[in-house]
């Protein structure tokens, strides 16, 4: 099946093992997370290996994200496992009480800048906003504030504040660490989460040099303030995340799917990669089949552009992760019929900085004036295929490389099909026709069809210089 978005699956309990990880990739993972919220070091680096030892059984890339847990804010917990709260009651959050002696009246909650980030007024949003709390006055050491929405509350829930302005800094010394695990088991995209701006991911960067590690970076886009200065971020990062969880809790979710279409078609102007991510399959946690509003929710993320859908807790503690997966491929592919390309005019009248952008431009002009059935970039860093990809086509994009860290990284890239190549000989005709010998071989094109081809004059990342149209 024919399908441009791709998926983005996140590991943990439920494909622990060697039967559903396989099937995982077979019904169309394209990408794992590995998620550092949960589990050790040593958990992570035994799923990695599995998902290695997968995809090279089945011959087929698999790219791997690292996400950083980041500044999340948890409360302590209850001495009696849970409490209920009622609207109307007062509830305190303690920087100074045990951390397992929360009750009825109130729990701890360790994170003390929260004291000087509220005022009376200000909405402080428990477990994703399932409760909401008012704050009422503020002391020394505690938030008195009035429940708005109550309801069963148990331990280490997340807290976000209503309309963002929380001083939690970007990256905490846990990520850090967390970044030296994420070099050393050769992630392919480092995702940061709770990012304020662009310095964030450019901080982030530096650790992960030094740390030796080559992943692209990831912006998690879930903080009222990341919106105001998204272009900074964009532009600071590789790929994106709308995380709609953390996100629509800061600023309502009836605000999301605007959002979610702002983030998408702009980080695809800026030629970076862009996930939709959160609740998208949530109801097959626990069924067979998704629910309608799923259905149309997945399908509108890829109708918006997005390179990749993601499954959190669907496929990482689901009772139907290889379903869910097949599900949701279905249903980007019926998307993705349904759509009209259009051409993304902000690329009409943009002067190209670089020979590759002009070249792949070049050839998805071309190709939406004249039949082709096939477009091929032979390339090292996989920036031709990407930047092809901005660009909304039906002719997949077969990006030929032989390293094995770029197909990984293009397995998040909408319409890009990473396959392993590598010429006998780099000069004359014979890398194109060797290119398209393979892509015969692997039935991805057949004899008599048009394609579009992109290389470079000399072996290196960023020399695509060339675009051939030749007949396979
Ligand atoms: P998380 O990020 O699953 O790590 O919280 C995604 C989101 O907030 O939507
Ligand atoms: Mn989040």
């Amino acid at each position: 099946m024919f399908r441009k978005t791709k998926i983005l699956a996140t590991l943990g309990p439920a494909c622990d093992n060697e039967t559903v990880l396989p099937q995982l990739i077979q019904a169309g993972v394209n990408c794992v997370r590995i998620n550092f919220s949960h589990g050790d070091a040593e958990e992570h680096r035994g799923r990695v290996e599995r998902v290695r030892k997968a995809a090279d059984a089945q011959g087929r890339p698999v790219g791997i994200l690292a996400d950083l847990q980041g500044p999340k804010i948890r409360i302590e917990s209850f001495a009696d496992g849970a409490v209920d709260l009622e609207a109307g009651q007062t509830f305190t959050l303690d920087t100074q009480k045990a951390a397992d002696a929360g009750d009825q009246a109130g729990v701890a909650l360790y994170y003390e800048p929260l004291l000087a980030d509220v005022t009376p007024g200000s909405v402080i949003l428990v477990n994703d906003g399932a409760i909401s709390l008012t704050v009422t006055e503020v002391t020394e050491t505690q938030i008195v504030t009035r429940v708005d929405l109550g309801g069963r509350l148990s331990g280490r829930k997340g807290v976000n504040l209503r309309g963002g302005g929380l001083s939690a800094g970007g990256l905490t010394e846990q990520d850090i660490a967390n970044i030296d695990v994420a070099a050393d088991i050769g992630a392919d995209y480092l995702a940061v989460s709770f990012v304020r701006n662009g310095d964030d991911i450019r901080k982030a960067r530096e650790l992960l040099e030094q740390a030796g590690g080559s992943a692209r970076l990831c912006a998690k886009i879930e903080r009222a303030e990341a919106l105001d200065c998204l272009d900074d971020i964009i532009e600071a990062s590789d790929a994106v995340m709308v995380a709609r969880g953390d996100l629509g809790v800061e600023i309502g979710d009836p605000e999301l799917p605007a959002v979610q279409k702002r983030i998408i078609a702009r980080s695809r102007e800026l030629n970076r990669l862009v996930i939709t991510a959160t609740q998208m399959m949530e109801s097959m946690i626990e069924n067979p089949t998704p629910t309608r509003a799923e259905v149309l929710d997945v399908a509108n993320a890829t109708l918006d552009g997005t390179d990749a859908v993601m499954l959190s807790a669907e496929s990482a503690v689901g009772a139907y992760p290889v379903a869910t997966v097949t599900a949701m491929g279905e249903i980007c592919a019926a998307a993705e019929r349904q759509m009209a390309t259009s051409r993304s005019e902000s690329s009409v009248d943009k002067h190209f900085q670089k020979i590759d952008e002009a070249i792949a431009m070049a050839t998805m002009y071309t190709s939406r004036h004249m039949h082709a059935d096939a477009i091929v970039a032979l390339t090292e860093s996989g920036a031709t295929a990407m930047l092809m990809s901005r660009q909304d086509s039906h002719i997949p994009i077969y990006a030929l490389t032989q390293s094995p860290a770029t197909e990984r990284y293009l397995t998040l890239c909408r319409n890009v099909f990473p396959v392993h190549f590598k010429p006998s000989v780099l000069e004359g005709l014979t890398p194109v026709n060797e290119a398209l010998a393979h892509l015969r071989q692997l039935e991805s094109i057949q004899t008599g069809h048009r394609a579009l081809v992109t290389k470079g004059d000399f072996n290196g990342p960023g020399g695509t210089n060339a675009m051939k149209i030749v007949t396979a």
